[in-house]
């Protein structure tokens, strides 16, 4: 069994083992080079491969390309705002790689990979070993566990053996990518909903003849079985095959990933009945993915039903939709608020495996944890992390927030993953003051999100201060807020001078017109936002 407190071994020079060089080890690792900790990173792919991922370069997005939402009235954009204040590195990757996607921060993901995958081997402080940890025990502590939701098996059970039956499983589901030439564009057309943006996305329109017989079709399509392990295992909302949404009701889609709000199809004039979108997958240009399409369906089954979708009739398919079970720890029951285990308290767990939802969230957790480590050999963060309140972002930040929605204990017994999203973030009253009752019912939810927004920056501001630090203006987070705007309203003055008094009406939701307007219009932001984790 290996040494329980390193600081009494170690002395000068800490080695920390980060096992998975996914987005959270990546970061995880990156950061604690630049800290001054020597890093070996043990990534399996190279030598076994997941279930979803194709490469063995590190930080491979397995399914949708985006991080989600950049503006800067969001939440997911408030938590890129402040890591990349904390220098995320990963986050300087996506930016570096970005491919139009109207408001959310989506990436060429062959690019964003290979430069992640360059900037830790540029790294001498990190040594990557390519092998499969088959054992909690056989890796010396400091040890980071970021497997991900796709750990391979021997090392799932040797954490199962440590952290008892409170592990906890669900599924998650990636859908298809098409090339881009074989889209009709005769039929389907470029536009952002609501006309906001840069006409990243390519909608193909359905009647309602159309919507029906497509959803039969799916209905009935054969499907991939479970496997017996896999019984009674739910999805995540966030990421729900298409077809799991249509047993809701058969409206279901149409309310969500098919919703054809702000959408008005150039041949007819007319918003269509439902929309299937797609998003530019890779900087070319050169292939889509169908929004919010995950699917449990056969290969042959995609093929041939999707291809009933208008424009998609001669769709080549680079990639299917698949889906896998995933697997989190119940954080609030079984880790520190450091997110080390309660049974051993220089074993760290980081990324989605920590009960986070989504690329970026788990990235973020990767950030964290290299400070906690840090924090804890220097003797600063008690190691029982009891302590951490004081060193933590503050709670009304998005990362306080995050960290606190996975280690409330109050949370435990109904623990669910979760991304990042307003009801995380404290209620305005909490954060800026009793400002009474009757103002708080006045405020609208719009208005709400913005003083949510501001004493977040405000409360991270001061935090830096604390620590000796001022908070970069003129990021790039909100530079790319600024652009989003301008291109808003530059969209909204063009559809004003071009359309129609009623077209306009369609077109332009209020007469004031702004990237804030982005959570005011769920279905504009659906694509950035909800649909995809
Ligand atoms: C099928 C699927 C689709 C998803 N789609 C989305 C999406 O579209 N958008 C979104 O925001 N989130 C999505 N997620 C959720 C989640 O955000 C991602 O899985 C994210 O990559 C998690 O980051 P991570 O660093 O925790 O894990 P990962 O990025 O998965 O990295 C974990 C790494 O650990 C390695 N590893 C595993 N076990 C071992 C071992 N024993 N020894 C050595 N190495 C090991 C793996 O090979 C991998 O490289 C999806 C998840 C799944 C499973």
């Amino acid at each position: 069994m290996i040494s329980k407190n390193p600081r009494e071994k170690l002395t000068e020079k800490h080695i920390i083992h980060v096992v998975g060089a996914g987005l959270a080890g990546s970061e995880c690792a990156l950061q604690l080079a630049l800290l001054g900790y020597d890093v070996v990173l043990i990534e399996m792919r190279g030598e076994v491969m997941t279930p979803a991922h194709r490469t063995a370069n590190n930080a491979e997005l397995v399914c949708s390309n985006s991080f989600g939402s950049v503006a800067d009235t969001s939440a997911p954009g408030l938590l890129k705002w402040e890591a990349e204040q904390l220098g995320s590195r990963i986050l300087e990757a996506a930016l570096a790689n970005r491919v139009p996607a109207g408001q959310a921060l989506s990436m060429d993901r062959e690019r964003f990979a290979e430069m992640v995958t360059a900037m830790v081997s540029a790294e001498p402080r990190i040594r990557r070993e390519t092998r499969v940890v088959k054992s909690l025990d056989e890796i010396p502590r400091p040890a980071v566990i970021a497997t991900g939701p796709l750990t391979h098996e021997s090392l799932a059970h040797s954490m199962l053996e440590h952290f008892g039956d409170e592990f906890l499983y669900f599924f998650d589901a990636i859908a298809p990518i098409v090339a881009t030439e074989s889209i009709n564009m005769e039929i389907a057309w470029r536009a952002d909903r609501w006309d906001k943006g840069t006409k990243d996305y390519i909608n193909c329109p359905l009647s309602k003849r159309e919507y029906f017989f497509f959803t039969e079709e799916m209905k009935a399509a054969r499907k991939t079985e479970p496997k017996d392990f896999e019984k009674n295992t739910p999805y995540f909302e966030g990421c729900m095959p298409i077809e799991a949404m249509l047993e809701r009701g058969d409206l279901t889609p149409r309310f969500g990933p098919m919703s054809a709000k702000g959408l008005r199809d150039p041949r007819t004039g007319n918003m269509p009945f439902a929309v299937v979108q797609l998003r530019q997958d890779n900087r070319e240009g050169t292939a889509y993915n169908i929004v919010g399409f995950q699917t449990k369906m056969t290969y042959p089954e995609q093929k041939r039903i999707f291809r009933l979708i208008p424009g998609l009739e001669d769709a080549e398919f680079l990639k299917l939709g698949s889906i896998h079970r995933n697997l989190y720890i119940n954080s609030p029951k079984r880790l520190n608020r450091d997110l080390s285990s309660k049974r051993d308290p220089w074993l760290f767990f980081t990324g989605q495996i920590t009960g986070v939802e989504g690329y970026f969230e788990s990235t973020c957790m990767g950030l964290m944890i290299a400070r906690f480590i840090d924090q804890k050999l220097r003797g600063v963060l008690h190691e029982d992390a009891s302590n951490i309140g004081e060193l933590l972002p503050p709670r009304a930040t998005a990362l306080g927030s995050l960290l606190n929605a996975i280690t409330d204990e109050t949370r435990a017994d109904h623990f669910q993953p979760t991304n990042i999203n307003f009801g995380h973030l404290p209620a305005i009253a909490d954060t800026v003051g009793d400002t009474g009752g009757d103002r708080r019912r006045r405020l609208d939810k719009h208005d709400n999100r913005l003083l949510q927004i501001a004493a977040a920056r405000e409360a991270f501001a001061q935090w830096f201060r604390q620590q000796g630090r001022s908070v970069k203006t003129n990021s790039a987070m909100d530079r790319m807020a600024q652009e989003l705007k301008a291109a808003t309203e530059a969209a909204t003055q063009a559809a004003t001078k071009s359309a129609t008094p009623s077209a306009t009406q369609t077109a332009t939701p209020s007469a004031t017109p702004s990237a804030m307007q982005a959570d005011t219009h769920p279905a504009a932001n659906e694509t950035a936002e909800t649909t995809d984790v």
